[in-house]
């Protein structure tokens, strides 16, 4: 009659520790676990079988900093402002599962792959060690920096914390960003998945966590360790049109893999039906920790987890305003309940699910008061706040996420605003595709293909009757410059670079290489006035101080010069 008391009294006296893996860009049909034959994820599916699978966890925006945050917070995107990889960092007010453990006395490190979850994210809030070499705001210079790294250094470096000798119980994040696009898997998982690139970057990942399971079976810590993984939305893979994810809110981006392992605690081997959302896994996490709970916008479904019983109805927003910010589109907002998904747009889907997980046909003519009861509760949420605008980039992380991909960034216009982004896929992507080859080109150090591949595309394209869309993308104009520069074209090279700061008058760095343009290209004075142009943007900048001294210097403004220098 004591045994469970005994035991609860056991969990109650040694808290558990929690890892948590983000495994980024992670679609759930791709894991063997999910279905996905051969499996690229043998560790996943090992804690599948140790633990329990959530079969429909779903992500409230598949965008990799609101989707993050929403996890962190149990906050909608709406309710914590973070609608975009661009948003400013999180408010310092509102909790989240870092700060909440801290309160608890956990030791927290976080240990992240990419910009979009740096610093500047306000992430790190509550993270005794936030190993973070991307953040944009603090030093914004126009030296290379990275935007992404490997799992294999993100793991080093969780591995090199976890090793440390501590009493208190550990909260461990752990961000592996390989899926992401560009796909470029390590050996062997290039060879071996030489026809699959993104399910090799899936293995590589999956490999990684291979390495913190075997840390905690080494270290003795099974037993008092929950270890959770998921991922923050999907990939396209090329379905709907879409090549990655962002534009749309289908389940491709949105379906993600959700596995936990506590033996004694979870059962293993149970697999979980029904919706789990993004906002429910603070709350649920907090519970299974056996933390007091914190207010939030999800349901705690340890109850069902523990009993391993088929989650409750439940009605999750989702929302993507990728499309909208950066080119023009209407936003995308969804409800996704009861195995249906209807979609806001100027012209509106709605899928079952359960039958056509494909989303391929529109049921909308024969499910039309469906529908419509589905879009005044879609339509009650989020009142006035679909269309923030877009965050400023006063600082590098415009040339950061264009090195992921996210080439729009905001400074593209020309598409009619309102336009259902289903229109529009095709060609922003090709515009897209073109522009990252272009860049791409240009971080190779290719900077004459880099050049060629990007001049055309500062041309407006012709439309059918006639009519002219003006495509303007501060990454075209800011890498097209750059590759000039880079070929010492100096006088070329002042055009884009102009336009650059025109698109983005934020971007410090385009200030610093358009006066390089200028003073190559012998037109010193219009150099300083760019100079004092940045100055006025960031007036502590080194660069463009040391950049006005040599040019006074250069006018023989000897004593001017040294003050600036
Ligand atoms: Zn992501």
């Amino acid at each position: 009659m004591l045994g469970p008391l005994v035991l609860l009294a056991a969990a109650a006296a040694s808290p558990t520790n929690l890892l948590l893996v983000t495994i980024d860009t992670l679609r759930a049909d791709r894991v063997g676990a999910y279905g996905f034959a051969p499996s690229p994820t043998p560790s996943l599916d090992r804690l599948a079988r140790e633990g329990v699978l959530l079969e429909e966890a779903v992500a409230h925006v598949p965008q990799t900093r609101p989707s993050h945050v929403t996890l962190f917070t149990g906050r909608l995107p709406y309710e914590h402002g973070i609608r975009d990889n661009f948003s400013k960092p999180l408010d310092a007010a509102t909790p989240t599962l870092t700060t909440l453990l801290k309160a608890r006395g956990y030791a927290t490190g976080g240990f992240i792959g990419a910009y979009p979850v740096s610093r500047d994210s306000g992430l790190q809030r509550g993270f005794d060690v936030y190993d973070d070499p991307f953040a944009a705001a603090s030093s914004v210079s126009t030296r290379g920096d990275r935007s992404e790294r490997r799992a294999g250094e993100v793991v080093d470096r969780a591995l090199e914390w976890l090793r440390r000798p501590r009493t208190a119980p550990f909260f461990a994040w752990v961000h592996l960003f390989d899926p992401h696009a560009p796909y470029d898997p390590p050996p062997p998982f290039a060879a071996r998945f030489a026809k699959d690139l993104y399910a090799g970057e899936v293995a590589y990942a999956d490999s990684q966590v291979q390495r913190l399971l075997e840390w905690i079976d080494t270290a003795g810590l099974r037993d008092s360790t929950l270890v959770v993984v998921t991922s923050d939305h999907g990939e396209g893979l090329g379905d709907h049109g879409e090549d990655e994810h962002g534009f749309f809110v289908y389940d491709t981006t949105l379906h993600v893999p959700l596995v936990m392992r506590r033996p004694g605690h979870l059962k293993a081997g149970t697999r979980v039906g029904g919706q789990f959302r993004g906002v429910d896994l603070l709350p649920t996490l907090l519970e299974l920790l056996g933390a007091p709970a914190s207010p939030t916008s999800g349901t705690s479904r340890a109850a069902a987890l523990l009993a391993a019983t088929r989650l409750p109805d439940n009605q999750a927003y989702v929302e993507s305003l990728y499309a909208s910010l950066h080119f023009g589109c209407a936003p995308l907002r969804a409800l996704r309940a009861e195995g249906w998904k209807y979609i806001e747009a100027p012209r509106p889907e709605l899928y079952r699910l359960t039958e056509d997980p494909g989303e391929k046909r529109n049921r909308m003519d024969d499910r039309a008061s469906l529908a419509a009861a589905m879009r005044t509760a879609l339509l009650a949420r989020d009142r006035g706040t679909v269309a923030p605008s877009l965050p400023s980039a006063d600082s590098a992380a415009a040339e950061r996420l264009a090195a992921l991909g996210y080439v729009g960034t905001g400074f593209f216009s020309g598409t009619p605003p309102g336009t259902d982004p289903k229109d529009k896929i095709a060609e922003i992507q090709s515009f897209n595709r073109e522009v990252t080859r272009g860049v791409r080109l240009f971080e190779g150090g290719d900077y004459e293909g880099a050049a060629r591949q990007l001049a055309p595309l500062t041309a407006s394209t012709p439309l059918p009757g006639g009519k002219v869309l003006e495509h303007r993308s501060f990454n075209v104009d800011y890498f097209l410059g750059r590759s000039l520069l880079e070929l010492r074209r100096f006088a070329d090279a002042v055009a884009p670079l102009a336009r650059a700061v025109d698109l983005d008058p934020h971007s410090i760095p385009a200030y610093v290489f358009l006066s390089r343009a200028q003073a190559g290209a012998g037109r010193g004075e219009q150099a300083l006035a760019t100079v004092e142009s940045g100055l006025q943007r960031a007036p502590r900048n080194a660069e463009l101080h040391q950049m006005k001294g040599r040019l006074l210097l250069g006018r023989g403004d000897v004593a001017a010069a040294r003050a600036s220098l």
